[in-house]
């Protein structure tokens, strides 16, 4: 089966309003044609402005985070309503530094994918080992008991829209990035995992590989039968060099 590529940007606590837009501004002619799903998380402050220079374009608009609760006494949150209002597609749900700063569970995570699904926004649920867990041999299971908890609430009907990002935690923001083969291994063990609880719905899920993605890595690791994008933090930040990633092929790269 073949599936879209999608490459999304998660600009985390970087961008103000005029950056975002200005940043759309010479990013989507380098994009336009692409071949390839594309989407651009910016900060909350920045979604509006952004959603707007994107209007009519090819790049979607995500939120890097979402409450479960659809209102509320929920002091600092954003509900998928408000993310549907201002014109999102898409949410990163679950990402590393979600996890380990500010405590999220897997069960909130998978509340929060239901939420997203309900609203009529799809998530991008992120899943990844520490190095003391992969140093430890425990890799594999920890990535099936992220799936398991983060992915327990999300319809059977819609599965095929669900997007899993691959992101071992000892390769974000740090420059080291997986080999292609660490990434096809882990990617390949998330489809069985999937094929196992969604059936045929698995083989359309797209599973993004992030941690350190380049425009010199991104066509060998997306040339990888089971990576199919890729989700991109601070490579991201600058227009030709996310723009270079979308438009990464093997044998043509950067
Ligand atoms: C991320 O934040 O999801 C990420 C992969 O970051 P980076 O590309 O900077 O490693």
């Amino acid at each position: 089966m073949s599936r879209r590529r999608f490459l999304a940007a998660n600009w985390k606590m970087h961008k103000t309003i005029g950056e975002a837009v200005a940043f759309a501004r010479e990013f989507l002619p380098l994009v336009k044609g692409a071949d390839a799903e594309i989407a651009i998380a910016p900060p909350f402050p920045a979604l509006a402005a952004l959603g707007e220079a994107l209007a009519g374009s090819n790049v979607a608009l995500a939120a890097q985070n979402v409450h479960d609760q659809p209102s509320g006494a929920f002091t600092g949150e954003v509900s998928t309503a408000m993310l549907a209002d201002v014109g999102c597609a898409w949410a990163i749900v679950g990402h590393s530094e979600r996890r380990s700063l500010f405590g999220e569970t897997d069960e909130f995570i998978a509340r929060k994918a239901a939420a997203l699904f309900a609203a009529g926004l799809r998530p991008i649920v992120c899943v990844g080992e520490t190095l003391a867990e992969r140093e430890a041999g425990r890799t594999f299971a920890v990535l099936e008991a992220q799936l398991a908890g983060s992915l327990a609430a999300v319809p059977a009907a819609r599965a095929a829209e669900l997007v899993i990002a691959y992101e071992p935690v000892w390769a974000i923001g740090t420059g080291r990035t997986a080999t292609p083969e660490q990434a096809q291994e882990a990617h390949a063990m998330i489809r069985t995992w999937l094929r196992g609880r969604f059936a045929d719905a698995a083989d359309a899920i797209r599973i993004q590989y992030g941690g350190s993605v380049k425009p010199e890595n991104a066509a060998e690791l997306m040339a990888q039968p089971d990576v199919d994008g890729a989700l991109v933090g601070g490579a991201s930040l600058e227009p030709a060099s996310f723009a270079r990633i979308v438009l990464a092929r093997e044998g043509a790269s950067s």
